[in-house]
C-alpha cells in the first residue's frame, strides 16, 4: 500500500541543509555569538539573550517544508496554515510554490481546494481531530510536523480525559495548538474542556467553583472558549489543567495555584488528589527562552530591549510581556520595523503598530535583544544590521570591549 502520511521527514536533510543555512542563519548573530553574545560599535551595545529564536520543533518543521517541496517537485503542495507564526519564513515557505490554506472552523471549507494526490504539510502546533480525519478521508499525502512537545501536551489531555476529568487549558482558545489539544478531550466519552487565557479568567471559573459566581454568568464569558455542552455544574468537578506550550511560566503557576487553591476551598484537601490533577506542559525551548530573558533583566544595564517575531506568534508575546514592565521594550515582528524615522513597534495588548520616533537615544545605548521560537537568526541578524546602520555601522565593526564586565564600556 502507497504511504501517504509522513512524520519523519524523507531522508533528504542533506540536501535542504546548505538552503536553510543560507536563508536562515547570519553572519551577524554568528558574529555576536563568537564575541560572548555582547558587543557594540558606534556607542550601541549589544546583548544577545543567551537562548533566542528558532527551537527544535519549529527547525524540523521547517525542515521538513522544504524536503517536502524537493520531494514531491510536481505536486501542489498546501500548508494547513501557517507553518509557524512568523512572516518571513511563511513568505519564503509561499514562494516555493506552496499555498497556505485560508483558515475555518469548519475542516470541509477549510480543505476544500485539496484533493487525492495533493500533499498537505500539517504545523508544528498540530491540527485538530477532525482536520486530520478529514484529511486521511481526501486521501492526500499528509507530511505531519507536529512537535513532540505538543504531542506531549495531548497525552496529558488523553490522561485526563479517560479518567474523567475535564481538561482545563491555560491558552488562547482560538490559537491552532490549543484547538487542536482541546479536540483530543473530544475523542473520550464525555470528553470535555475549558479553556482559560490568564490568572484573571482562572479567577471567574474559581469563583464558580466557590460558588461565588453562577453557570450562567460563567458561561456567557466562556462559551467560546469551552467544550459545546459544558456544563459548570457537572464538568468543574473534576479537572486536570495542560496549558499551550508557549505560555508564560510564571502566569501558568499562578492558573495552577489559583485553581488548586479553589479546589480545596470547595471540597477539601484530603478530597485534592481525586478533583484536580495539573502537569506544567510549557515546552523547555519556551523555558529556556524565558529563563534567558529573566537572567538579562535581572543583570540590569539595559537601556532598552528589542524582541523579535510574529505579532500572533504566543512565545514571542510572551517575552515582551516579561521585558515591557522592566525596561523600555519595542516588539517588532520584522527587520523592517526598524527605518530612519523610528521604530514601528506594537506595545503589549495593542493590536496595532506604532512609531517610536526618539527610541534610541544618543550617545552609547545598551540594547537587549531577544526573539521568539518561529524567528530565524536571518531575521534577528537583519535587524541588528539595520539598528547598526542607523549610527553608519556594520556588524563587521562588533567589536567586544575589553572591560565589559566593570560595566565601562566604550565603542570607537
Ligand atoms: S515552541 Fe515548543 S512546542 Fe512549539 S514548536 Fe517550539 S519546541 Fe515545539
Amino acid at each position: 500500500m502507497t504511504q501517504r502520511y509522513f512524520q519523519k521527514g524523507f531522508g533528504l536533510k542533506s540536501e535542504v541543509g546548505p538552503v536553510l543555512a543560507r536563508t536562515y542563519q547570519s553572519a551577524a548573530i554568528e558574529r555576536l555569538k563568537g564575541l560572548g553574545y555582547e558587543a557594540g560599535a558606534g556607542g550601541l551595545h549589544f546583548k544577545l539573550a543567551r537562548e533566542f529564536g528558532f527551537c527544535y520543533g519549529v527547525d524540523r518543521a521547517v525542515d521538513y517544508a522544504y524536503q517536502t517541496r524537493r520531494q514531491f517537485p510536481d505536486r501542489r503542495v498546501f500548508l494547513s496554515g501557517e507553518i509557524i507564526h512568523n512572516p518571513d519564513v511563511n513568505r519564503r515557505i509561499q514562494d516555493m510554490g506552496i499555498q497556505i490554506l485560508r483558515e475555518s472552523k469548519d475542516p470541509v471549507e477549510r480543505f476544500r481546494e485539496v484533493s487525492s494526490g495533493d500533499v498537505v504539510i500539517l504545523p508544528a502546533f498540530g491540527v485538530s481531530v477532525p482536520e486530520l480525519t478529514h484529511l486521511k478521508s481526501k486521501q492526500c499525502v499528509l507530511v505531519d510536523t507536529t512537535c513532540g512537545s505538543v504531542l506531549n501536551v495531548w497525552k496529558k489531555v488523553h490522561y485526563y480525559a479517560k479518567d474523567g476529568y475535564t481538561v482545563i487549558i491555560h491558552g488562547k482558545h482560538h490559537h491552532e495548538e490549543t484547538l487542536a489539544t482541546a479536540s483530543q478531550a473530544l475523542t473520550h466519552a464525555n470528553g470535555q474542556y475549558l479553556c482559560v487565557r490568564d490568572v484573571a479568567e482562572t479567577e471567574m471559573v474559581c469563583d464558580f467553583i466557590r460558588g461565588k459566581a453562577g453557570a450562567a454568568d460563567l458561561m456567557a464569558k466562556f462559551r467560546e472558549a469551552a467544550s459545546e455542552d459544558f456544563d459548570p455544574d457537572l464538568h468543574l468537578q473534576r479537572i486536570g489543567l495542560a496549558n499551550q506550550t508557549t505560555m508564560l511560566m510564571s502566569e501558568t503557576l499562578k492558573v495552577q495555584e489559583t485553581l488548586r487553591r479553589a479546589m480545596i476551598e470547595r471540597h477539601g484537601e484530603a478530597d485534592l488528589e481525586s478533583r484536580f490533577r495539573a502537569f506544567d506542559t510549557i515546552c523547555s525551548a519556551t523555558q529556556e527562552r524565558q529563563d534567558a530573558v529573566l537572567e538579562m533583566l535581572d543583570a540590569g544595564g539595559l537601556d532598552l530591549m528589542v524582541v523579535i517575531g510574529g505579532y500572533n506568534s504566543s512565545n514571542t508575546q510572551a517575552l515582551a510581556r516579561m521585558c515591557a514592565p522592566r525596561v523600555t521594550t519595542y516588539y517588532i515582528d520584522s527587520p523592517q520595523c526598524v527605518t530612519d524615522t523610528g521604530i514601528r513597534h506594537r506595545a503589549i495588548g495593542a493590536t496595532e503598530e506604532t512609531l517610536a520616533a526618539a527610541w534610541l537615544p544618543a550617545g552609547d545605548v545598551r540594547i537587549g535583544i531577544t526573539a521568539g521560537a518561529s524567528t530565524p537568526d536571518s531575521v534577528v541578524g537583519e535587524t541588528i544590521e539595520r539598528i547598526l546602520a542607523l549610527r553608519g555601522r556594520k556588524a563587521e565593526d562588533l567589536t567586544q570591549p575589553a572591560n565589559i564586565e566593570e560595566g565601562s564600556q566604550s565603542y570607537a
